[in-house]
């Protein structure tokens, strides 16, 4: 398992708590913890923008 967005291998197999799991295009994808901080709110606004 790599992140998403770093291409960082997770340390762990499952990764740790601090990855985040989503999916996309029916993909599992991951995302570590630190890019989850820097890209929290671009995260968000694709959510907003997904959901409404
Ligand atoms: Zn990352």
């Amino acid at each position: 398992m790599v992140c998403l967005t770093c291409g960082a291998a997770a340390p762990s197999d499952p990764p740790p708590l601090t990855w985040s799991a989503g999916t996309e295009r029916g993909r599992r994808v991951w995302t570590c913890g630190a890019c989850m901080r820097a890209n929290i709110r671009s995260i968000e606004g694709k959510l907003d923008s997904a959901w409404w």
